[in-house]
């Protein structure tokens, strides 16, 4: 399955992303205007205490006016004393117009208070300064109250702003959510195995939702048919794929026949059904060459029909090919299956005889001879007989035969020697090897 990886907000849901933005903007928005309210609040309040300071102070300094001209010391410090009690003054001084301090209450700031606001007013009596009040307000207990009054009135601000998001958040799941959940789940439930979609999507509103479902429709109908069209023809195809499988399965055991058969034409002779000459010099190089190498006994008998030209030309070359056969059938229900035959030439055979002493071997050439002698070849009221002519050699050899070209050549000379000495016999060739010896001399 294809995976897509996507940022962490991505891996949200619907419900989850919304919550999230409307978090967000609340956030941004109590920010923002907690702040503008605390700008303003500051602006007020700095207006709000000028003003009533100026008040306060020129409402005093009127009130001094008299015991000031009197030198009531008494009257100033009682009326100073009793207006730093309250909170918001916190030190007060009147001096006279010498510049003389004559009263003073409280305690006073430091300059670099930044809660602190100083008024400083002149005492007046019939339009002449007589002396100059001094005030100090400190603002902290006015700012605390004003404080406390924007706390209240954010953590109520954002209790609204918290049920509007909670209304959205339900407004838009009912309006975006459910139809989403409602297509999405009529989706999985109608789609078959084939990928077939069965039902129709609801229609459920005339919105958006409403014509995406509308459209998804007609699509599916589409859809579905382009997919009835492409499983036919995925299972014509299959037939047919099926039919080439199957064809191909019989052309191919076919082939394997052929090619059996042509292996097994390549060493056999087609008359005789014999191994041929190409399969018997196969055999001579690799068994002949093995047993010349450990010296393990073996004999070769080479087997020539006797005037079998007469026979040809006396009933005829067909006639010739028949009793070929039957020799050959004959030569070899008489062999051992170790034995092997083979046809190396028209009317010319051998016979590998494996494990065979010299002995052994003129058995079974003597015992083939018989046989093939006493055979009747009855063909078109004719009864024909035949002879053959064996030679046999063998190894090891008294005189080391070392080469597979001179076991065979031993052979032949043991075959000649039959044919010249009346035919229809078989010779070893360790019998006449002296003679043979002796006449090459
Ligand atoms: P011998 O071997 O005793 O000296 O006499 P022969 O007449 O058999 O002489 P040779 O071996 O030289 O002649 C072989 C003959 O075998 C010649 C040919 O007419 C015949 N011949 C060879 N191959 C075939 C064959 O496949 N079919 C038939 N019908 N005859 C064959
Ligand atoms: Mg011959
Ligand atoms: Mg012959």
């Amino acid at each position: 399955m294809l995976s897509i990886k996507r940022p962490f907000f991505f891996t949200f849901g619907i419900r989850q992303k919304i919550l999230l933005i409307l978090v967000t903007m609340l956030a941004i928005a109590l920010t923002v205007s907690g702040w503008l309210a605390i700008q303003q609040e500051k602006k007020n309040l700095l207006t709000e205490i000028n003003q009533r300071g100026n008040d306060f102070s020129q409402f005093m300094a009127k009130s001094l006016a008299y015991s000031v001209i009197g030198y009531d010391y008494h009257t100033i410090q009682l009326l100073l004393d009793e207006i730093t009690k309250t909170k918001d003054v916190s030190y007060a001084r009147v001096v006279n117009s010498k510049g003389n301090a004559m009263a003073e209450s409280g305690n006073k700031n430091q300059p670099s208070n930044e809660s602190l606001v100083v008024f400083t007013e002149d005492i007046m009596l019939a339009n002449e300064n007589i002396g100059v009040l001094t005030l100090e307000m400190d603002t902290t207990s006015i700012t605390e109250r004003i404080n406390l009054q924007q706390y209240t009135t954010l953590k109520r601000e954002a209790m609204i702003i918290l049920i509007i998001a909670i209304v959205e958040f339900f407004a838009l799941s009912y309006a975006i959510i459910r139809p989403v959940n409602i297509i999405s789940k009529s989706l999985s439930d109608n789609v078959d195995e084939k990928g077939i979609i069965r039902g129709e999507l609801p229609v459920i509103s005339n919105d958006e939702f409403g014509m995406l479902a509308t459209q998804f429709n007609l699509l599916r109908s589409q859809l579905n048919h382009a997919n009835e069209q492409l499983q036919t023809k995925i299972e014509f195809a299959d037939q047919e794929l099926h039919k080439t499988n199957e064809h191909l399965r019989q052309q191919s055991a076919e082939l394997k026949q052929i090619n059996d058969e042509l292996k097994r034409l390549s060493f056999t002779d087609g008359l005789t059904g014999l191994f041929n000459r190409r399969h018997f010099e196969e055999l001579m190089k690799t068994e002949v060459e093995m047993s010349l190498r450990h010296g393990d006994a073996n004999s070769l008998i080479i087997i020539d029909i006797d005037f079998f030209k007469n026979v040809n030309d006396t009933y005829g070359h067909d006639t010739g090919d028949i009793i070929l056969r039957d020799i050959s059938a004959t030569m070899k229900s008489q062999i051992r299956a170790t034995d092997i035959l083979c046809r190396v030439g028209g009317e010319e055979f051998v016979i590998l005889c494996k494990r065979a002493a010299p002995e052994d071997a003129l058995e079974i050439a003597e015992k083939l001879r018989e046989t093939v002698e006493q055979q009747e070849h009855i063909l078109e009221n004719n009864t024909i007989k035949i002879t053959i002519s064996a030679g046999v050699a063998s190894i090891p050899d008294p005189e080391k035969i070392i080469t597979t070209t001179e076991f065979y050549k031993y052979a032949d000379t043991a075959l000649y020697f039959s044919k010249n000495n009346g035919r229809n016999r078989v010779t070893h060739y360790n019998t006449i090897r002296n003679e043979t010896n002796h006449n090459d001399a």
